[in-house]
């Protein structure tokens, strides 16, 4: 007997440990049962559904890693020559055929009138289990269970039906192990993804709720967009889907635009050079075709890392920068704070205030302590200290900077909206 079996990775474990079980009950019936098994290959396991349960069009496959798992056996030739190809079995009135392995049972019997019948006294009595045999010709008969032993010629009927039973379970065990389960082995620990799927979500993650990393979720209590991407992987049942689970999946459908993003993300990916353990690891990742579900996290800051690499470029190319004003002379500056950073020198704190015009000109203004609230925007005058470079941009240096906020993301009403900013950093 050989026979072989597409079996998946995520219950192959399990499967093993009943094989082992049913290769024991195979020795003391006289019986050797061995196995083997092919390559891990991705294969789809189904396609994922839409907010309505619906199989998403286009067709989104799932996958998962599957073989081809080879079982051999000795099995003891029946007397008259007779091989045992399965046992017909009555469920709720209809018909279900247990095959030995790598037999086919005719599709005569899938026939429930018929499936009671035995050709050996050519009664129908209200029978649990009906066995097939086949002659070395090739034709098959169908017997009773307690008409078996008589129609073989006085065998162990014990020892045969043992025999019989040991040689369904491993069908059985095998035919299972093809089976996707998806409540246990379907876990998502053993699922594979399409790598350019899960960048695509990634995208659309990113568009609707912005990039923030883990780290970030636990501090601003927000949540990662690698937990975003997986609930869009993954969601819930549709039957346990809340109408929130329903808005949150149509909010984050992808776009052919999203999935165009990822595409090119992907190829940045895999050409990065892997300057850093992380964007080694991301290239590594970028590289495969199916990822597994440990490598959700790194594949969904793709996207973030790729939208980063792109601003510097275009900062790059649109830093147009030129100086301001004359040196010595004072005048009215309108300036949009961009960054600032604390330095502590022998006067004490300092705080580097990075401003920029409507036009994209850079101003610095060193103050003693008075830090500028990021992302507002002041008036007020102020003198030209210098004109100087910094990392091949043009800025213009500001000193006695006297403002009042005028614009802002965030209002603090303890300053009622104006802000007199004063005293300046020692030069
Ligand atoms: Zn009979």
């Amino acid at each position: 007997m050989e026979s072989t079996y597409q079996v998946w990775q995520a219950s192959w474990n399990a499967t093993e440990s009943r094989l082992e079980k049913l290769a024991k009950r195979a020795a003391k019936l006289g019986m050797t049962i061995t196995w083997s098994l092919g390559a891990w290959t991705p294969a789809v396991v189904g396609y994922e559904r839409d907010v309505d349960g619906m199989i998403a069009i286009p067709k989104v496959p799932i996958y998962a890693n599957q073989a081809t798992a080879t079982l051999t056996g000795e099995t003891p030739k029946l007397p008259g020559g007779w091989t045992l190809v399965g046992v017909i079995e009555l469920l709720e009135g209809n018909v279900l055929l247990r095959n030995v392995p790598g037999e086919t049972m005719p599709v005569l019997y899938r026939d429930a009138a018929r499936a009671t019948l035995c050709e050996h006294c050519n009664a129908k009595r209200n029978r649990t289990a009906t066995f097939v045999v086949r002659d070395e010709a090739g034709a098959h008969k169908q017997v009773g269970r307690q008409c078996l032993a008589d129609f073989l010629g006085h065998v162990d009927p014990h020892a045969l039906i043992a025999g019989a039973e040991l040689l369904l379970d491993l069908n059985d065990c095998m035919s299972s192990a093809g089976e996707w389960d998806e409540e246990g082995g379907g876990s998502r620990e053993r699922r594979l993804w399409a790598t350019s799927r899960v960048a695509a979500i990634s995208a659309a993650c990113v568009r609707v709720d912005g990039w923030c990393s883990r780290k970030n979720a636990e501090i601003y209590e927000k949540r990662a967009t690698a937990e975003n991407v997986i609930e869009v992987l993954m969601p819930p049942k549709f039957s346990y889907r809340t109408e929130a689970d329903r808005e949150f999946l149509e909010a984050h459908e992808v776009t052919d635009a999203d999935t165009a993003e990822a595409e090119t993300a992907i190829e940045w990916g895999k050409a990065l050079e892997g300057v850093t353990d992380y964007e080694y690891n991301l290239s590594v990742v970028c590289r495969a075709e199916y990822i597994e579900f440990k490598h959700v996290g790194i594949l969904a800051s793709l996207i973030s890392a790729y939208q980063r690499h792109m601003g510097q470029q275009r900062k790059r190319a649109a830093e147009t920068s030129t100086f301001q004003g004359e040196v010595g002379k004072r005048a009215v500056y309108t300036l949009k704070v961009e960054h600032t950073q604390d330095f502590e020198s022998n006067y004490g704190l300092r705080v580097m205030n990075r401003m920029r015009d409507e036009h994209g000109n850079l101003f610095v203004w060193w103050s003693s302590g008075e830090r500028l609230e990021v992302g507002n925007t002041y008036t007020g005058k102020a003198t030209v200290k210098a004109h100087e470079e910094y990392k091949g941009r043009k800025q213009t240096t500001l000193t006695r900077f006297k403002a009042a906020c005028v614009a802002g993301k965030v209002w603090d009403d303890a300053l009622s909206g104006l802000m007199e900013v004063g005293s300046e950093a020692a030069a």
